[in-house]
């Protein structure tokens, strides 16, 4: 199956996971956490499956989900968010991505990511048949040049997606960038899709909504998900919110994406997401410490680290350590000194592949023993 983005093919998760399972390296590639979340969350899963929560759930999502959503919305940014039409429960945020994408471009029209990007939203945009172009994000700061942003919006420009908390570089978007982001869509008179499963995840600075600004809400889809937050990256239950015109056009789609969402496990993301706001705090915070933690690793072992504002990753560059090219590294390094990482090229086109030639991923969402274990194999690739 080919798409503008090229073969589709098999993600480089999968790839790096696959290697790194065979020797039995650390995985710090795949974004998954090695600590599942609160077991009272995973009981009252169970309940639902030893119970009578078996079969379809309500396409747009349960009436307790909906409603949890748009009270954490409210509880988190102050955003009014009917549960009725302004919510829509997905199977992961892979899935609203996919059906915004789906719903709101059509062949030929421009979608401008930021980029590295996610790259389900490379394999989206191709399978939608749109053009996608994207704006740099570079070290150190991985903040955007405005004017560069400015002339990546042209009359053909339909959506903006952004990742805020930003994967893979783990970057956050301050208000002045978020508002010219909104000035240019208003401008442009496109949508901009938000995604923000890391919106917990952020160290010592304050997630923002691009939703909450002033004029962003009519036209902007916010993503977030269970996985992340909460420790549950397999249950993927995600979810969109918006004006109801928007959300209306990503259910239309995912009524033949998958119809519906995981049914048992939706009254345990409700609650979930009715946590104190201290287990939301306290999971940052000790996040936070351990990106730190993987951070002193990865300088005693010679490499340039980029501290991350959130997100499960930090990226390093390993050219200090004579590599030139971290693709080619990644591939080799399970077997070498068994552990697995991820190379920024891989969320990039051809330029931004060459700009982040030496940049690895890794991810932090592990124990500490593990971080530190994983530090001193890589300190051996000297
Ligand atoms: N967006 C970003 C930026 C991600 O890192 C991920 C990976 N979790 C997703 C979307 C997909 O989320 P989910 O597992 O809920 O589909
Ligand atoms: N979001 C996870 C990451 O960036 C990967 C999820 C997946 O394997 N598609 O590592």
């Amino acid at each position: 199956l080919l798409s503008p983005t090229g073969s589709l093919g098999v993600t480089i998760f999968e790839e790096i996971t696959n290697l790194a399972v065979k020797h039995q390296a650390i995985n710090l590639g795949q974004g998954f956490p090695d600590t599942d979340g609160p077991q009272v969350f995973k009981d009252i899963a169970a309940r639902g499956v030893s119970g009578d929560l078996n079969q379809y759930a309500p396409g747009a999502g349960i009436p307790a989900l909906r409603q949890a959503i748009s009270d954490h919305q409210k509880r988190f940014y102050d955003l009014d968010v009917n549960p009725a039409n302004e919510v829509v429960v997905t199977t992961g945020a892979t899935e609203a991505i996919a059906a915004a994408i789906l719903a709101f471009v059509n062949p030929g029209d421009e979608v401008i990511t930021f980029e590295p990007f996610y790259d389900s939203y490379g394999a989206a945009i191709g399978l939608a048949g749109g053009t996608h172009k994207t704006v740099a994000l570079n070290a150190p700061d991985f903040q955007p040049d405005i004017e560069a942003l400015r002339s990546a919006f042209s009359e053909r420009t339909r959506l903006v997606v952004l990742n805020n908390p930003h994967n893979p570089t783990g970057t956050t978007f301050g208000k002045k960038l978020l508002a010219e982001i909104v000035a240019l869509a208003m401008a442009h008179d496109c949508i901009i899709i938000s995604d923000e499963v890391y919106e917990h995840l952020t160290f010592g600075v304050s997630h923002i909504p691009i939703a909450t600004l002033p004029g962003a809400w009519d036209r902007t889809l916010t993503i977030s998900s269970t996985g992340k937050t909460f420790s549950f990256t397999g249950w993927k239950v995600g979810w969109a919110t918006g004006p109801a015109e928007l959300v209306a056009a990503v259910r239309s789609v995912k009524q033949f994406l998958s119809y519906s969402s995981g049914t048992a496990f939706q009254p345990a993301v409700a609650e979930a997401l009715a946590a104190d706001t201290g287990f939301f705090s306290d999971f940052a915070n000790d996040l936070g410490e351990r990106s730190e933690v993987l951070a002193q690793g990865l300088e005693a072992a010679g490499m340039t680290v980029y501290r991350p504002q959130g997100t499960y990753f930090i990226v390093a560059d390993v050219a200090p350590l004579g590599f030139d090219n971290a693709l080619e590294l990644a591939r080799q390094m399970p077997e070498m000194i068994g552990v697995a990482g991820i190379p920024l090229s891989v969320f990039c086109h051809e330029d931004g592949a060459e700009r982040t030639r030496t940049l690895m991923r890794f991810a932090f969402c592990k124990k500490r023993e593990l971080l530190t274990e994983a530090s001193q194999r890589l300190s051996k690739l000297v």
